[in-house]
């Protein structure tokens, strides 16, 4: 039975994402992104007005559909693959998702999703509490102003014009908020190889990682999904 896990955790803007699907590409490994999920949490938080301080008030989780389909994520049935990148929910995303019971559920839904499956998952706390028994963990880190060149470019080619220190700030409050937080905060698995992206492209990264997969004795090639 496939069951082989690739953990990708790590600061934002570290590419892990882009790098995770390129992986997935190429291994023909499932790709989840479990930051979409918080995402959608927050959009659909924001979309009903709670308050998004009052722990009590995140209950309405539980009853929130995500659903994941070819590079599209769906909330309810609605499609929020472009609206989980808005401004908006990318400044309250890491409040949302510090509450134990925004955690839980989601955490519910990504063992979930790799249970039985050849995934590579990408977040905060992949190797730490979503996938421990991972195969291959990976920390994946680049220093701040390097991911906030990507964050702006990513935000240009979408015509939005952000200048490189209002992106710097986002970037380290919210990697404050995230590695601070009570519940499962961003933290290096004690297992994980760190990979410093600095200095490397897309595709330099992506090899990188792909030679650790393939070094792995449980990791039995392409075909399987
Ligand atoms: O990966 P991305 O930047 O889209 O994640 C958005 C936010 O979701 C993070 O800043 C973090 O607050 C939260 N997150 C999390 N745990 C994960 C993935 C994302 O808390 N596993």
């Amino acid at each position: 039975m496939p069951n082989f896990h690739v953990a990708i955790d790590g600061p934002a803007g570290s590419g892990k994402s882009t790098i995770s699907k390129r992986v997935a590409e190429e291994l023909n490994l499932i790709h989840i992104d479990t930051g979409a999920m918080y995402r959608a949490i927050t959009y659909v938080a924001l979309k009903e007005g709670i308050d998004l301080d009052d722990e009590q008030a995140y209950d309405f989780v539980e009853m929130v559909k995500i659903n994941y389909t070819n590079d599209k994520i769906y909330a309810n049935g609605e499609d929020v693959t472009e609206k989980i990148r808005s401004d908006k929910v990318t400044k309250n995303v890491s409040k949302v998702s510090s509450f134990p019971t925004v955690r839980k559920h989601l955490v519910k839904i990504q063992k979930q999703a790799a249970n039985g499956k050849n995934v590579i998952m990408d977040g905060r706390d992949i190797g730490s509490v979503v996938l421990v028994d991972a195969d291959l963990k990976i920390f994946l880190t680049a220093n701040v102003e390097e991911r906030a060149k990507r964050r702006m470019l990513e935000l240009h080619q979408k015509g939005l014009e952000i200048d490189l220190l209002t992106v710097i700030k986002d970037i380290e409050m919210r990697d404050l908020k995230d590695s601070t937080r009570k519940a499962s905060p961003l933290i290096i698995p004690k297992d994980a190889i760190i990979v410093d992206t600095t200095d490397y492209s897309i595709e330099d990264t992506v090899q990188v990682i792909i030679n650790e997969i393939v070094k792995k004795e449980t990791y039995h090639g392409k075909r399987e999904k």
